[in-house]
Parts: C-alpha cells; sequence; structure tokens
C-alpha cells in the first residue's frame, strides 16, 4: 500500500484486501473503481452491505436466511411441513429449490461435523432439529448432506439421534457424485436424487 495515498483510500483498499480471491492489485483496482464512481453508484454498494448485515438473519425454524423472523418457505403454506429436507449451507436450499421438484420444509445445519476442524455437533443446528422432529408432525426426514465423508457421516450421526422416533429417514439418491456437493450439482441430477432417496440406514 502507498503512503501517497490518502487514508481513506488506503482503507478500502485493505477492506477489499480481506476478500476471498482478491490479491492486493485487484484491491487497488477496485478502490479505484470506488474512487472514480458515480456517488449513487458507491453509495448503493455500501447501502447494500449494510443492509445484508443489518436485515438477513436466520429462520428461527429452519435456520435458513430469513429478513424476517421465519423464512419465506417456512411460511408457505403450500408447503409439506411433514417433510424436512436437512442440508449443510443456505446455497443447497437454493440449488434444490431451482430444481422445482420440492414441495417439503428444510432445515439447514450451518455445515457439517468434522472434529479434525473443531465442528462438534454442538457448532451446528442438530439439536434444533432433533427438537423440532420431537415436537411432532414430521413424517420424513431427506438428509441431503454431501455425498462425501463428512456430509454421510453428519447423516448417519442425526439418523443416530433418532432411532427411536418414529420419523422416517431417507437420503439423496447416489446418482450425485460421490465426494462432490449438493451446491455445484446440475438440477437433472439433483431431481433424479430426490425421486430416487432411499431409506437411510
Ligand atoms: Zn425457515
Amino acid at each position: 500500500m502507498s503512503s501517497a495515498y490518502t487514508e481513506s483510500l488506503n482503507k478500502l483498499i485493505e477492506e477489499f484486501g480481506k476478500l476471498p480471491g482478491i490479491g492486493p492489485k485487484t484491491a487497488e483496482r477496485l478502490a479505484f473503481y470506488i474512487l472514480k464512481a458515480q456517488p449513487a453508484e458507491a453509495m448503493g454498494l455500501a447501502d447494500a452491505i449494510r443492509n445484508l448485515k443489518e436485515r438477513v438473519k436466520r429462520c428461527k425454524i429452519c435456520y435458513n436466511l430469513a429478513e424476517q423472523d421465519v423464512c419465506q418457505i417456512c411460511s408457505d403454506d403450500r408447503r409439506d411441513k411433514s417433510i424436512i429436507c436437512v442440508v449443510e449451507q443456505p446455497k443447497d436450499v437454493i440449488s434444490l429449490e431451482k430444481t422445482g421438484a420440492c414441495k417439503w420444509v428444510y432445515h439447514v445445519l450451518g455445515g457439517h461435523i468434522a472434529p479434525l476442524e473443531g465442528i462438534e455437533p454442538g457448532d451446528l443446528t442438530i439439536e434444533q432439529l432433533v427438537e423440532r422432529v420431537r415436537r411432532g408432525g414430521v413424517k420424513e426426514l431427506i438428509m441431503a448432506t454431501n455425498p462425501n465423508m463428512a456430509g454421510d457421516g453428519t447423516s448417519l450421526y442425526i439418523s443416530s439421534l433418532l432411532r427411536t422416533s418414529e420419523v422416517k429417514i431417507t437420503r439423496l439418491a447416489r446418482g450425485l457424485p460421490t465426494g462432490g456437493t449438493i451446491e455445484y450439482a446440475s438440477g437433472k441430477m439433483l431431481t433424479d436424487a430426490i425421486i430416487g432417496r432411499q431409506v437411510l440406514e
């Protein structure tokens, strides 16, 4: 960072440089772009960031992203609340919803269990999911964690917690590439996986 730049410019370069995939050169280029931009455009960006951080929160039922206490999917009366599709991330909800094959509601875990990375069950919304099932009215849990070791392990852990409950636990069919992620699966592949879901043993 050059001392020839003003304090504000240096600060913006520093902030851009913290973003994933942005090196020092790009950070500098972005900062200069903002400097030259029309005030309305630059302020629009600042407002979008502020609004995102102030308004977007977690749905208190499914932990998906929401701007109200309850997300749009959970508050949709046409959804079948007796089927909960369990995913790792909000991005997975978006991928599954794009297939148009989903009439159920979700539960977003917030990741997967990975003891080596220090991610324990208590760091995810697993307890909240078990509580949701125990409250009743849930017939099926569709485990749609990523088809890799961590995702499978997380699904098995959850199914072990619910072994004594009446709920049927299925998982997406294995048309999905093993070791892959839900986020990058094609719509057709996901639709097949949804239709061919199997009981999780
Ligand atoms: Zn919700």
